[in-house]
This record gives structure tokens, C-alpha cells and sequence, in this order.
């Protein structure tokens, strides 16, 4: 059986080293602040919004949060990234995707300050990752929890280690093949397109799946003792739990892969909540560099 990494109790270890942190550091007259910004009423958006406002306020953070209606114009919004990018109070800013469509989000994105881009997105950023220039990147949240987890399991180190990561977008697959090569693993990134992806990941010593559908990964998928990263998260029928009820199951199928794995991530509890505890962590890092700070390593 895998050794089960458990993600809410790494998250809740990354947000009290930041409660602790922001103690120290408001007493010295700085207090990490954090703008989320939401346009329109996507009631998935609003739950997530909702939650990052309240775990900053519970960080200690000085919490901001604007919540603009779907017709906002896109002047309108870039002119708040803008404002807030030039608010010294400020020092994460975070546009909840997706935004409406007549929006251009990648100029919002390009628009926001890259030292307050907590999400990682800006292309200043996204280069410092690919170039392995970690020390002043912000890093993706998801990527960089999930890469929290596996170092708990790995260590820093992962010479010597083939890494496959089953997903390529700018969010999640990308940035963590980017963070496994910056980790000396040898990184294969697999998609849609590729030719017999089963064969791709048995040749695995960490496996991270990122792809968005139910249990796609199997057991026989996975090479004996692998550590297994799960990222997707997918709301699946569970008639079992009465008619018209739902769970979640990430991309591996998580009952079969056990029994191979040398460690694996659940989902729900895997790296889920490591995607606000990095939020968390990304803020204060970043008035700690604002204001001069060597950053406290969570
Ligand atoms: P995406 O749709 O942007 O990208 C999915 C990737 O999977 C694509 O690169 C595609 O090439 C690949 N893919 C699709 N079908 C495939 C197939 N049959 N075989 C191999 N590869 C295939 O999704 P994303 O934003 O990267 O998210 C991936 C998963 O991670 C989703 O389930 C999402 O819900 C989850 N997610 C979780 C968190 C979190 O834990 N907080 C955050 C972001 C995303």
C-alpha cells in the first residue's frame, strides 16, 4: 500500500508558518496585502474568491477584494490592476479567471505588476520559471503546492528520477515540469497527442497527472513504487450516495494505483488545498521582497 500524502495537513503547516511570519512582520509596521479581484457571478468563482479572501484575513493579511459585475469594460478593469499595482498596501494582486468574454485576459494578466503577479502568470514570471530563475519568480500556486508535496516524499533532489507529467497548459502542466526540471528529474511532458501514454507513465518514478478526466490514469499505468501527484480534480455521478448526488476523483484511479505506488496524493485532501496555502505563501513573499526581505523559505 502507498504511503498517503496527506495535502490539507502540508497546507495547514505552509499557512501557520505564514500566520507566524505576518506576526513578525506587522510588528515591524509591514503587513502583507492581498487584492483578489472577481468579475461577474460564476458561482465556482465566487466559492474560490470567497475562500482566498478569508484564508488572507485568517493569514493576518490586509485583504481586499472587488467584485465588479459582468458588464465591467475592460478599460475599466485594467484601470483597478493598474491602481492596485501602484498601491504600496498591495502586494499580491489576483484576477480570478475565467473573466467574461468580452475581456482579453491575457492583456489583464500582462497588465498586472510581475512583482505582484502572486499567481505566477505574467509572462516575466512564467520566463523566470523556464530560465530557472526561482529565487525572484512567483510561481503557478498549483504547481508549486504539488511540488511541495512531492519534495515531502523525494526531498529536494531529484537527480536521477524520471518525472512524467500527463498535461501541458500554462497553469498546471508547464510550470510543473519546469519546477521538476529546476529539481535536476529527467521531465517528459505527455498530452493528448502523445502515442501510448500507459507506456509513457510506466516509465515513471513520479508521476503527475494534470489532464481533467475522471480516473484516467490506472493501476497498471503506474511503475511499482512511483510517488503519484494527482492534480485533476472532477465531479463525477455518485449514485451511491443517493440519486443526484456527486463526488470528487481526481485523474488517477486512485483505488488501483495504491496498491502500486510508492506514494500517491488523494483527491478530495491531495493538492487541492495546496493551491490557497501557495496563494498564502506567494503574498508574503512578496512584501518580504517589497520591502527588502529574504523571504522565509515554507
Ligand atoms: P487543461 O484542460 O487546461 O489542460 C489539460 C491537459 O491535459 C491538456 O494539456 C491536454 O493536452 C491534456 N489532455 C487532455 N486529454 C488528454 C488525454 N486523453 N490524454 C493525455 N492528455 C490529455 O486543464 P488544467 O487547467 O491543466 O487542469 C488539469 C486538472 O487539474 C483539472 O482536473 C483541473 O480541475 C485540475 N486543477 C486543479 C487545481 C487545484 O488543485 N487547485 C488547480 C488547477 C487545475
Amino acid at each position: 500500500m502507498a504511503e498517503f500524502i496527506d495535502g490539507k495537513a502540508a497546507a495547514a503547516e505552509v499557512v501557520e508558518k505564514v500566520k507566524t511570519e505576518t506576526v513578525a512582520l506587522t510588528e515591524e509596521g509591514i503587513t502583507p496585502g492581498l487584492a483578489v479581484v472577481i468579475v461577474g457571478d460564476d458561482p465556482a468563482s465566487q466559492v474560490y474568491v470567497a475562500s482566498k479572501s478569508k484564508r488572507a484575513k485568517e493569514c493576518g493579511f490586509h485583504s481586499v477584494q472587488h467584485t465588479l459585475p459582468a458588464e465591467t469594460a475592460e478599460t475599466e478593469l485594467l484601470a483597478l490592476v493598474k491602481a492596485l499595482n501602484a498601491d504600496p498596501a498591495i502586494h499580491g494582486i489576483l484576477v480570478q479567471l475565467p473573466l467574461p468574454d468580452h475581456i482579453d485576459s491575457a492583456r489583464v494578466i500582462q497588465t498586472i505588476a510581475p512583482e505582484k503577479d502572486v499567481d505566477g502568470f505574467h509572462f516575466i514570471n512564467v520566463g523566470k520559471l523556464g530560465t530557472g530563475t526561482l529565487d525572484s519568480a512567483f510561481v503557478p500556486c498549483t504547481p508549486a503546492g504539488a511540488m511541495l508535496l512531492l519534495k515531502r516524499v523525494r526531498g529536494t533532489d531529484l537527480s536521477g528520477l524520471n518525472a512524467v507529467v500527463i498535461g501541458r497548459s500554462n497553469i498546471v502542466g508547464k510550470p510543473m515540469a519546469n519546477l521538476l526540471l529546476a529539481a535536476n528529474a529527467t521531465v517528459t511532458i505527455a498530452h493528448s497527442r502523445t502515442k501510448d501514454l500507459p507506456a509513457v507513465a510506466r516509465s515513471a518514478d513520479i508521476l503527475v497527472a494534470a489532464v481533467g478526466r475522471p480516473q484516467m490514469v490506472r493501476g497498471d499505468w503506474v511503475k511499482e513504487g512511483a510517488t503519484v501527484i494527482d492534480v485533476g480534480i472532477n465531479r463525477i455521478p455518485a449514485p451511491e450516495k443517493g440519486e443526484g448526488k456527486t463526488r470528487l476523483v481526481g485523474d488517477v484511479a486512485f483505488d488501483e494505483a495504491e496498491k502500486i505506488a510508492g506514494a500517491i496524493t488523494p483527491v478530495p485532501g491531495g493538492v487541492g488545498p495546496m493551491t490557497i496555502a501557495m496563494l498564502m505563501a506567494n503574498t508574503l513573499v512578496s512584501a518580504c521582497r517589497a520591502n527588502g526581505r529574504v523571504p522565509p523559505s515554507l
